[in-house]
């Protein structure tokens, strides 16, 4: 079998990956458009990813844990409180019976680590090639290569960003939904604090905020990566400070809990909206990662997700082998889609209320949400299983299912 992928940012190599696992014998070509990066970011410019239990199981299945695991932060507990209200609830690993609720990563770290082993393991990455086009007219689909070459191939998995020219091409059009909201991106260093790795989600009248703890790199400091989504108009005017001014601001957000907030690195912004393709599968064409659902960043979830999906194909492909002709991947595609529905739905619905719910405001929100986080932090099943759902323990990692 013969797999391209288009696109090989972190979800287009975790393709290749969990299917060159699943499927040695495969053939796998990853085509970027971008030369990438060498080097590491300055400590506090670098951006992040926590991943939950679910995709540690996973990386590990794929062999490759124990190199991230040394480049990761371990979420110990989180943290999570409303600005102004007298609810909080500390979860904490012991609630679900481990070690860590989750790990955060350095996308550079992790996206080496991707690269790297999927080349050790057979994948053909090639860059920078752009890819301008996916023929699929009754044949096996082809690419249509920038410099004029083509490529054909049993299946194209088609990662190549949210807003997907080769998506759009295909006419498979999305479902958006504007949160507005925009996010800030920064790392912070920080003095002080209580706890060693504690995420702190912060909800406030703006939007949600989140700290999650990076490996430290100063001795005496704490390093954090910050997401701070905020009304479009409240994040013009934070992304308008100077350091020192959005340093106080954002500590006035979140109080002193976690510390002393000292320094914040080079800040980057998005406007949040949340984008679901129509399709996700044609004859020959699976659509992965922000092409097919970019989530608001609230939660973390997109790229634990897109983990949860390179697996369900990789299951689907087995369990269904490719054949030769135009519907010859249909089979495993449709198996594909079965074992993705439902998690995919639960965690875009999950995402999409924790992004809204803690924006509004109000006395007939704010109270049965404060009740809500005392009430969790005085109801340890209950606050486990909530804790095992945001870990992604609830999700069958084999199958890409939700579980009870
Ligand atoms: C601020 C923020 C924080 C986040 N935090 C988390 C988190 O903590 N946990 C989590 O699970 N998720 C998180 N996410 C979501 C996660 O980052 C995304 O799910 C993930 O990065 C999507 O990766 P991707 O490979 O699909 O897309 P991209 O990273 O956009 O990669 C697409 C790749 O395709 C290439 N490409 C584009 N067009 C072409 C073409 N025509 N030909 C060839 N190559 C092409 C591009 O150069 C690029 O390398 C966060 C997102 C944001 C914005």
């Amino acid at each position: 079998m013969q797999v391209a992928v288009v696109g090989g940012g972190m979800v287009g190599l975790a393709f290749a990956l969990a299917i060159k696992n699943g499927c040695p014998g495969t053939d796998i070509r990853v085509l970027e458009a971008r030369t990438p990066k060498t080097g590491a970011p300055p400590p506090l410019d670098s951006r992040a990813t926590a991943l939950n239990l679910a995709s540690r199981s996973l990386l590990d299945q794929w062999g490759i844990w124990q190199q991230v695991a040394q480049s990761a932060a371990d979420i110990l507990a989180i943290h999570v409180s409303s600005k102004g209200r007298f609810g909080s609830a500390l979860m904490e690993a012991v609630d679900v019976g481990e070690t860590a609720l989750g790990y955060v990563i350095e996308n550079h770290l992790l996206g080496s680590l991707l690269l790297q082993h999927a080349q050790d393991n057979g994948v053909v990455f090639q860059a920078p090639v752009g890819v301008q086009g996916v023929v699929t007219d009754g044949a096996a689909p082809v690419l249509q290569l920038q410099d004029g070459g083509e490529l054909a191939a049993d299946l194209v998995i088609i990662a190549d960003g949210a807003d997907s020219l080769l998506a759009r091409q295909l006419g498979i059009s999305s479902d958006r939904r504007d949160v507005a909201q925009r996010a800030i991106a920064a790392n912070v260093r920080v003095r002080g604090g209580q706890q060693q790795g504690v995420a702190w989600e912060r909800f406030t009248a703006h939007g949600p905020i989140a700290l999650l703890p990076l490996p430290e790199d100063t001795p005496g400091y704490k390093r954090y990566n910050l997401i701070w989504s905020a009304h479009p108009e409240q994040a013009a005017e934070l992304e308008g400070l100077d350091d020192a001014e959005f340093l106080s601001a954002l500590q006035r957000e979140v109080g002193w809990r976690a510390g002393q907030l000292t320094a914040v690195g080079q800040r980057s912004a998005w406007d949040l909206t949340r984008v679901c393709a129509r399709e996700q599968v044609r004859s020959g064409v699976v659509i992965a990662g922000n092409a097919a659902h970019t989530l608001h960043p609230v939660a973390g979830q997109g790229f634990n997700l897109s983990l949860r999906d390179a697996a369900a194909l990789a299951l689907a492909l087995e369990e269904l082998p490719v054949t030769a002709g135009a519907s010859g991947s249909m089979a495993a595609l449709q198996r594909y889609q079965q074992l993705t529905a439902e998690d995919q739905r639960f965690t875009t619905g999950a995402t999409d209320l924790l992004a809204t719910l803690f924006r509004s405001r109000g006395p007939l929100l704010d109270l049965p949400r404060d009740a809500a986080l005392a009430t969790l932090d005085l109801l340890p099943p209950l606050r486990r299983r909530i804790a095992q759902r945001g870990t992604g323990q609830g999700i069958t990692a084999a199958t890409g299912q939700a579980g009870s």
